[in-house]
């Protein structure tokens, strides 16, 4: 396995690889990686030649006041982990590479992020759409992976690729969980052992959406009091939003439809955790 920290490193690499003919996998994390981020590269293994991990902190994509400082890191541990699953390269670039004195642009998704995160983390999607489109450029995969906890930013990520013909094929993993049900998440790891019982509150109140919904139960305002009410029951929790959107275009529901999904974000405790369902029967 290859480090490159450069953009020069990457670049070179990229040219052979491409000149060989070979499937390029790319899997953009923050790293303090989880069974989660390994369940990505692990489909990229299986379905690129050769896979790139990045393990970036992307501070554009924190508003002042969120945990960019905080935010875990162990760049050793996490290499030894896309060693071990044989991932090919893991681009780790300091924050001047990827923005060197003078940087100015911006990328803009407009719609899709007028919604749920994006009107309470006001840099959040520009800068996730900006760092992306930077990687997407210095990588030049054929495959993206992205998991559905982040739907929205997998969303916005697709229609991106899409809309400045990118020519990246993003490919969507489902939501990797504790064998309790909380989702994994690097964030987990501000809970305390009180909070992470109250954390669970968040994938039990979408599983019982799902029960009411495959009951028969097809009123959005009656899936989300009552998901309120599960999650606001537990101590040390408070919702930031808790909605019934449509999958394709994140905007409300009244009524449940095959693409209904309940998206949520709560803090608990200091951490803001955030997690989503699809709601119709049988769906993933
Ligand atoms: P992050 O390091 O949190 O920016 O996440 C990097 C990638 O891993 C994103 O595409 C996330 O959606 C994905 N990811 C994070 N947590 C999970 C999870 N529990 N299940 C599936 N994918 C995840």
């Amino acid at each position: 396995m290859e480090l490159f920290r450069t953009n020069a490193e990457i670049n070179k690499w990229r040219d052979e690889r491409w000149r060989e003919g070979k499937t390029i996998g790319f899997v953009p994390t923050m790293g303090f990686l989880h069974r989660g981020h390994l369940a990505l590269m692990e489909e990229a293994m299986r379905r690129s030649e050769q896979v790139v991990v990045s393990i970036f902190v992307n501070p554009t994509q924190f508003s002042p006041g969120e945990d960019l400082e905080q935010y875990p890191r162990d760049l050793d541990r996490d290499l030894k982990l896309c060693h071990e699953l044989g991932v090919h390269v893991v681009f780790a670039p300091a924050v001047e590479e990827m923005y060197p004195p003078g940087f100015q642009t911006r990328v803009e998704v407009q719609h899709l992020t007028q919604h749920l995160c994006g009107l309470y983390r006001s840099d959040f999607f520009s800068g996730v759409t900006l760092v992306v489109t930077k990687l997407f450029c210095l990588v030049r995969p054929h495959l993206a992976f992205f998991g559905e906890k982040d739907f929205q930013q997998l969303v916005v990520v697709r229609r991106l690729s899409k809309d400045l013909n990118l020519g990246v094929e993003v490919i969507a993993h489902p939501t990797v969980r504790e064998s309790d049900g909380l989702a994994m998440s690097s964030r987990n790891t501000y809970l305390s052992e009180e909070e992470r019982r109250s954390a669970l509150s968040l994938s039990l109140s979408l599983l019982e959406a799902r029960k009411m919904v495959a009951e028969g139960e097809l009123r959005a305002d009656v899936l989300v009091q009552r998901a309120e009410m599960m999650i606001e029951a537990e101590p040390h929790t408070r919702i930031q939003y808790l909605q019934v959107v449509d999958e394709e275009t994140m905007t409300d529901l009244t009524a449940v439809t095959p693409a209904a999904v309940m998206a949520m974000a709560v803090f608990v405790g200091q951490a803001r955790l955030i997690d989503n369902m699809r709601l119709w029967p049988d769906s993933s």
